[in-house]
Formats: C-alpha cells, sequence, structure tokens
C-alpha cells in the first residue's frame, strides 16, 4: 500500500511550483556567531532584541566587503540546498556598516544569478533608524540601489511615526515596495500594525507594502484582531511570518488570549491577507541554531497555527512570497 507522507508532498509541490520564496532574511550576518556568544547568563545570545541591535555595532565594524560577501554567498549556496530559488534579504546600510555590506551583496546578486540560477533581492536594514542625520545619509545612499524599501520603525524608538513618515514618502515618491519590522514584542502593548496600515492608507501607498513579523497581533482581543484585518485588508497590508524567529520568545508574566508567538496566519488567510514566509535570522547573534531550511520555518507555522490547507500552505511559500516581492 502507498503511504502518504504530507510533508514530502508538500515540499515536493512547492519545488514543481518553481521552489520556495524566502521573502525575509539578514544574510549578510549569516553566520556570524561565535562560540563565545553562547554560553553563561550573560552571553550574547541571551541579551534583548534591543540590546543585540547595538551588540552586532563590533562586528559590522570589523567586516570588510569581501568578508560581508562570503557571509551573503554561503548562506546563498544553502538557501538553494534548501530549494529556495527567490529570496529578498535586508543588509545593513548605516554609520557602523558604511556601505560594505550592500556593495557587497550588490555583487551577490549576480553571483546568485550567474551561479546559482536564484533571484536576489535586497532591502536596506535601517538599525540606526531614519530620523537622525547621519543615518538618514546611509537611507538615502541605499534607496538607489535597494528593491524594497526596509524599515524598523523601533530603531527610532518614541519617534516610531516620523520613521514611518520617511519611509512611506520614500516609497511613494520612489514607487518602490516597503517592507516594515513590526510588532515583534509579543506584546499586547504593542499596536506597531496598526499604526503601519493607518499611516499606509495617509500617505496613499495602499497595497504597496508589507508588515514582517506581526507577532503581537495575536496577544490582543479577538475583537481587536478582527478589525484590525479589516484595517490591513484597507490598506493592501501584506505580512511575512518567521515562525522560527519568534517561537523563542521569552515567558512573561502578561496575560493575554492563548497562542503561540507567530504571525495569525489561522485568521489572516481566511481573513484574505496575503502572508509570506521568510527565514529571518541564520546563525548569528539573535538565532544561532537557525539553518535557514524553508521546509522546517513551513513545518513550525503550520503546526504552531494548526493551519493543514496544503494548496494554502503552497501560496505562502511561493506565489505569496513573489506577490510581497513585487514580482508577480
Ligand atoms: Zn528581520
Amino acid at each position: 500500500m502507498m503511504q502518504w507522507m504530507p510533508l514530502a508532498q508538500l515540499k515536493q509541490k512547492i519545488l514543481a511550483a518553481g521552489g520556495f520564496v524566502n521573502a525575509h532574511a539578514h544574510f549578510d550576518r549569516a553566520y556570524s556567531v561565535t562560540p563565545a556568544d553562547l554560553p553563561g547568563a550573560n552571553a550574547t545570545v541571551e541579551r534583548a532584541l534591543q540590546e543585540k541591535w547595538q551588540l552586532v555595532d563590533g562586528w559590522k565594524r570589523n567586516t570588510s566587503e569581501d568578508d560581508y560577501f562570503a557571509h551573503i554567498t554561503s548562506a546563498l549556496r544553502a538557501q538553494h540546498e534548501f530549494g529556495v530559488r527567490t529570496a529578498l534579504t535586508f543588509i545593513d546600510c548605516d554609520p557602523v556598516a558604511g556601505t560594505r555590506a550592500l556593495d557587497a551583496a550588490m555583487r551577490a546578486k549576480d553571483y546568485a544569478a550567474e551561479q546559482l540560477q536564484m533571484r536576489l533581492l535586497l532591502a536596506c536594514q535601517t538599525l540606526k533608524g531614519v530620523c537622525n542625520s547621519e543615518a538618514r545619509r546611509f537611507f538615502e545612499i541605499a534607496l538607489e540601489k535597494v528593491d524594497v524599501i526596509g524599515g524598523l520603525p523601533g530603531a527610532d524608538k518614541g519617534r516610531e511615526a516620523e520613521h514611518l513618515d520617511v519611509l512611506l514618502s520614500a516609497a511613494k515618491s520612489t514607487g518602490k515596495r516597503a517592507h516594515v519590522h513590526v510588532d515583534q514584542n509579543n506584546d499586547p502593548s504593542e499596536r506597531e500594525t496598526e499604526q503601519l496600515a493607518r499611516a499606509v492608507i495617509r500617505h496613499g501607498v495602499e497595497g504597496q507594502v508589507t508588515a514582517v513579523h506581526g507577532i503581537s497581533i495575536a496577544c490582543q482581543p479577538k475583537n481587536y484582531r478582527h478589525e484590525l484585518y479589516a484595517l490591513c485588508r484597507d490598506a493592501g497590508l501584506s505580512f511575512v511570518a518567521c515562525p522560527g524567529a519568534w517561537l523563542d520568545a521569552r515567558r512573561n508574566e502578561n496575560l493575554t488570549p492563548t497562542h503561540n508567538a507567530v504571525t495569525p496566519i489561522d485568521e489572516m488567510i481566511p481573513a484574505g491577507l496575503c502572508v509570506a514566509l521568510g527565514s529571518d535570522n541564520i546563525s548569528d547573534v539573535y538565532k544561532p541554531f537557525a539553518d535557514g531550511d524553508m521546509l522546517t520555518e513551513l513545518r513550525m507555522l503550520l503546526e504552531s497555527t494548526h493551519f493543514y490547507d496544503m494548496q494554502e500552505l503552497i501560496r505562502i511559500a511561493t506565489d505569496n512570497g513573489r506577490r510581497v516581492l513585487g514580482l508577480a
């Protein structure tokens, strides 16, 4: 008797549909973790996310363009092995990394096309924000070179609205899509997805913007969630889920609806929202054990949301990725 293995079939169908689209990554810092980062309570990997945004400065400062190229292309070869054929990676372009990572990534785009028959798209990672004038200068430099405008409102703490205004004005004037990290903390006090959706409508860039993560949405009461999905539909706001990135969210004593720390696709897909899949960090201080295997990411997503619709899962891993990258 033939035995049916749904996971194997899922992978086979995704490969037949043109391979995985990794819609969110940070290949420039892939494989930057070291044994010294790991052990002990004060180890780098144990620090809070916002602290890590600054902790990577030492590594970035000492990484040459050629080193960056080596990290990005190592990640690309591993991604190819995992069946990825299209990817969007964020690239640090700020006063610490200078333009070294971006220059390396531009070369890696050609490498991907010529050596691996892969399509690589780039977005700017604004780890130093876009409000401070020195950081803004690097954002402007990146803007001309990247395919997608990347944003991280949390990097301009207290000035998140201004950060969004800078990004979305740039999206409006260049016609480029914007991908923005929001609601990452699995914390009900966060309302960044709502803030982003409202800003999208205010700037008239509906359908041009993607929210990366949206973890804290699942902390909100049901009424709020469903009103938020309607607002996101009005804004044409799409999402990228990076399940492995946040399943490790720390225990805290906030009381919220019971949920897993993951983008709630079990509600978003039926609500008519487009959700794509990303690996996020690979083997760096954020995610030392992550290897970028997209089938593992998809499995974590389907398990943590109890979402078994094979057709939709295939779309999440392929077509939806192309849509949020502006390729379909
Ligand atoms: Zn990210």
